[in-house]
Formats: structure tokens, sequence, C-alpha cells
């Protein structure tokens, strides 16, 4: 019988601070979740296993604090990097005027956009979370928006998730190991 083939996938996660980029991973990972706020300084990874058909994939997730922006990350955080996770908060409150972020949501005329820094989108395939769905009545941003946000961008796929309920999370983060095994 043929040994399980192996792979390790680095993936970045991108966002503003405060959309869940910790939380995200935390629940993912560790099946956990902290209403307290900690920001994370630099950069910093998690590793996580799983089985994708016959091959044995390590995820090497890394996180940064979101208010420095793609540019201004060392090169180390983004080389060789296999996919990129862009997040940003369904419920984020545009009058607080966010705009230093890699993705961001912002005014528009009347409407709440999804901003993203262009970096290289042929460098790895990005992927798009909406977090804190959990947030019922105050969302900012449609899921129709955000669909529509992905596909003008050549077909992002979309999730939308709850780090703090665990909703969709591992489905996200599985979708997020198969572009990343796919290159
Ligand atoms: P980061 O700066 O992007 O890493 O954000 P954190 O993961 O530190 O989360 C920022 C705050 O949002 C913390 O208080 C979290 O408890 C909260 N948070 C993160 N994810 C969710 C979520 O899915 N739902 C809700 N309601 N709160 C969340
Ligand atoms: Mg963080």
């Amino acid at each position: 019988m043929n040994k399980p083939r192996r792979a390790l996938l680095k993936v970045i996660v991108l966002g503003d601070s405060g959309v869940g980029k910790t939380s995200l991973m935390n629940q993912y990972v560790y099946k956990k979740f902290s209403q307290q706020y900690k920001a994370t300084i630099g950069a910093d990874f998690v590793t996580k296993e799983l089985q994708i058909d016959d091959k044995l994939v390590t995820l090497q997730i890394w996180d940064t604090a979101g208010q420095e922006r793609f540019q201004s990350l060392g090169s180390a955080f983004y080389r060789g990097a296999d996919c990129c996770v862009l997040v940003y908060d369904v419920n984020f409150k545009v009058s607080k005027g966010y705009d230093d972020g890699n993705c961001s949501v912002r005014r528009d005329g009347n409407d709440n956009v999804i901003t993203a820094d262009p970096v290289d989108p042929d460098a790895f395939p990005f992927i798009l979370f909406g977090n804190k769905i959990d947030g019922g009545s105050s969302r900012m941003v449609s899921e129709k928006k955000a669909r529509e946000w992905c596909a003008s961008r050549g077909d992002i796929p979309y999730f939308e998730t709850s780090a703090k309920e665990g909703y969709n999370v591992n489905e996200a983060f599985l979708c997020v190991a198969k572009m990343a095994l796919e290159g």
C-alpha cells in the first residue's frame, strides 16, 4: 500500500484588527473562543493537520496584527504562502472610519463596500471570510454584496463565519486547505 503523501502548506490571514482573525484560528485549531480582545503582536502561526483524499496536509496558519498593511509586513510573512485568507467583520461600523487595513469595509456613496489591497493577486489564491455573522441585526454588509464583490474579483470563494459559535469555521478552512493544495 502506498503511504499517504504529505504536504506542508502556508496560509496567511489578513484583515483589520478586531475582525476576528486570531479568534477564527483559535476556534479552528483549539475549538476555543474568548470574548477578550488581545491585540496580536507581530506575526505568529499555528498548525493544523487534516487529511484530504490520500494526502496528509499540515496547514501552517500565520496570524498578524491587522493594522499593518500588506506591503509593510516583512516579506518573510507572505513568502511561500499557498493561500491568503482575507477576513472582514460583517457588522463593521463604517462610521468609525478605519481605513488602514488590508481588508476593510468602507463607505462608497450610499454603499458599504469591501476593500482589499490589490496585492499581487496572482501570487496565491485568495479567499474571503465574512466573520461575526452571529451579530444579528447589526449586520452592515449583506451576503449578496459580499458575493458580488468576490465574483467581480475572479470568483474568490466566500464563507460567512462565526468564530464565536464555530459556525462554518471548519468548512471555510477546509476550502482554504484545498485551495492551498491545488496552488
Ligand atoms: P483580530 O484582531 O482580527 O485577531 O481579532 P480577535 O480575534 O482578537 O477578535 C476581536 C474581538 O472580536 C474579540 O473580542 C473577539 O472575542 C471578538 N470576536 C471574534 N470573532 C467573533 C465572532 O465570530 N463573533 C463575535 N460576536 N465576536 C467575535
Ligand atoms: Mg489578532
